[in-house]
């Protein structure tokens, strides 16, 4: 390709709102065969809202969901936000405030609210401590079946209830993948939120390869476990945890209205966060590389 050629085609891509970093990067996006899609904030919305509180027996809905609102005060996830702000709606603004926190990252939080101790997180959260999660297993299915985040919370080592949380699909996602399904490309998701919950949402866009369950310093392994099987790969991803995958993929796409960390690991930049972006950016490849040769 002439540089001249690849420039035209990077200034095509950004009159749709796609940065692309070089005239590399523009040629890589020809030869990709497989996008992977993270799914909270690329896919989805990435503004949850809570949806559910149940407690086990020993617990107004209410008590757990003040504890547990304590603790995520402390954590910047937007789990975290969204069950803070669920609270107050719900309870008002005078939420305790937790001591002793801590935040484990892909798993959950832990701290100290009114003197005991609260955990919200995922399973492998409670089963590290030894809490038997069985008396909210059916429950926690049902939720993730829905689309929904389902969290476990314990109080002092005992199981305490569920908290879930619903983010929305982005109204231009199923489109743009059928678009890219259409273009030759396979589609996979990947994230950290568990199996069935990732799988409802798949199932809502056109998905049918899901990596679930990845913690965050998973995510670029999984990356070059597909470039292992010969698959040039792409990766679009908003978030901190997603830079390092972004890195590793043969073209890294950021969501303009993610994280500045996963913007400059990238070498495209979707303007509006639309995934219709990763669409023109290929279409606007493919065309320049045609007309070189
Ligand atoms: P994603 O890939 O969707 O951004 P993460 O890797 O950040 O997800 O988190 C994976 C899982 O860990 C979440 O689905 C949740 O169950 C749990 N988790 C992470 N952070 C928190 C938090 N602040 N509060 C409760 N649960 C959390
Ligand atoms: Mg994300």
């Amino acid at each position: 390709a002439t540089p001249m050629s690849l420039m035209v085609g990077v200034g095509k891509a950004a009159e749709r709102g796609v940065l692309i970093r070089n005239g590399e990067a523009l040629e890589g996006a020809q030869t990709l065969e497989a996008i992977v899609l993270d799914k909270t904030g690329t896919i989805t919305r990435g503004k949850p809202a809570l949806t559910d509180v149940v407690a086990l027996e020993g617990f107004s809905e209410k008590e757990l969901l003040n504890l547990v609102a304590g603790v995520e005060r402390g954590s910047e996830h937007p789990l975290a936000q969204a069950i803070v702000d669920g609270a107050r709606e719900r309870l008002g603004d005078d939420l305790p405030e937790a001591k002793q926190f801590q935040a484990l990252s892909g798993r959950g939080v832990i701290g100290r609210v009114d003197d005991r101790e609260v955990r919200l997180g995922n399973r492998s959260l409670m089963q590290e401590a030894g809490i038997d999660t069985a008396a909210l297993a059916s429950e926690a299915e049902r939720l993730a079946g829905e689309g929904k985040t389902p969290m476990y919370a314990a109080v002092d080592g005992k199981p305490a209830g569920l908290i879930a949380v619903a983010d929305t699909i982005k109204e231009d996602s199923v489109e743009a993948i059928r678009a890219l399904r259409e273009l030759g490309l396979e589609v996979i998701m990947l994230t950290g939120d568990n199996r069935r919950t990732a799988e409802a949402i798949a199932r809502q866009v056109g998905i049918d390869r899901v990596l679930a369950e990845v913690l965050p310093d998973e995510k670029a392994h999984q990356v070059q476990k597909l470039q292992m099987e010969g698959k040039k790969v792409a990766m679009v991803g908003d978030g901190v945890n997603d830079a390092p995958a972004l890195a590793q993929a043969d073209v890294g796409i950021a969501i303009g209205t993610g994280t500045d960390v996963a913007i400059e690991a990238a070498d495209v930049t979707l303007i509006t966060g639309s995934l219709w972006g990763v669409v023109y950016a290929i279409e606007v490849s493919r065309a320049t590389m045609r007309n070189i040769r």
